[in-house]
């Protein structure tokens, strides 16, 4: 396990080479964004086709899992050893500066690199399962009817120790070229938020059910980063 106040060292593959200023390799850093969402990207090549499949992901010390259907592709070929390349965004701002080309965004996102295991063990994989559902919604798994034999089975969980990754941040107003700021132009940012909604039930529910406990972190109007990250800690 990679501990806190770690650095991941930084290869041909992982330093960010295009505005390098912008990147990061500690622990901490390439945690906080990890935390702070639960979707991602999963890259893989099958016979030289690369393919980018979005997923949820749960994180635990330096080790990314993720879960679907045992008769997923993207599943069954990750867990084969093939190298993974993994991305994690977070959309923060748009930046509108006084030329076409400065535009900008502010980010957070990561890479991580490494090799996928699928998790054989039954004990391990229904952990890893309960694991990710308390992650969202904190105390809800022991309130849910337990999971079959059969839907274990039907269920892959895979682990991946992060080999390497890198963080790439911008932060900050529109960079301009040095004449155009002198431009009658509006330039500046225009904040994007994710946030919770309003619930709807489900009409099949037995009436008179209050919301659960678990559920209570995910209020109307909380910002969904913040509420991850919180939840992640
Ligand atoms: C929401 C968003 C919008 C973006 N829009 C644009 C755009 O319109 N045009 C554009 O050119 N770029 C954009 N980027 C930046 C883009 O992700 C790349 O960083 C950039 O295109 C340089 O790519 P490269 O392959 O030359 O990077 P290189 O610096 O050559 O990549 C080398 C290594 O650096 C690391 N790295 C590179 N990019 C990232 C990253 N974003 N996050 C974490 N690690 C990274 C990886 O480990 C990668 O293997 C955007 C990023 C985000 C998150």
């Amino acid at each position: 396990m990679i501990g806190p106040m770690t650095e991941f060292t930084p290869t041909a593959r992982s330093r960010v080479k295009r505005h390098h200023e912008r990147g990061a390799y500690d622990f901490d850093a390439i945690a906080s964004i990890l935390d702070a969402a639960f979707l991602c990207h999963v890259g893989y090549v099958i016979d030289g086709q690369p393919y980018v499949t979005p997923t949820s992901y749960w994180r635990e010390d330096d080790r990314l899992y993720w879960h679907g259907s045992a008769a997923s592709r993207m599943l069954r070929t990750v867990a084969t050893s093939v190298p993974v390349c993994l991305t994690v965004t977070h959309l923060d701002r748009l930046v509108i500066a006084r030329s076409g080309f400065h535009h900008s965004i502010n980010y957070r996102s990561v890479m991580a690199f490494g090799e996928a295991a699928t998790i054989a063990d039954p004990d391990e994989k229904l952990a890893a399962l309960e694991a990710f559902v308390n992650r969202l919604y904190p105390g809800r798994w022991p309130e849910l009817r337990p999971v079959t034999k059969q839907e274990l089975k039907g269920t892959t969980v895979v682990g991946m120790t992060i080999a390497e990754a890198s963080a790439k941040v911008r932060v900050g107003p529109p960079v301009d070229d040095e004449p155009d700021y002198a431009l009658p132009l509006w330039a500046g940012t225009v904040a994007i938020r994710q946030v919770v909604g309003e619930d709807t039930t489900d009409p099949r529910m037995i009436p008179g059910i209050a919301r659960p406990a678990g559920l209570a972190p995910w209020r109307a109007g909380e910002a969904v980063d913040a509420l991850l990250t919180r939840l992640a800690t």
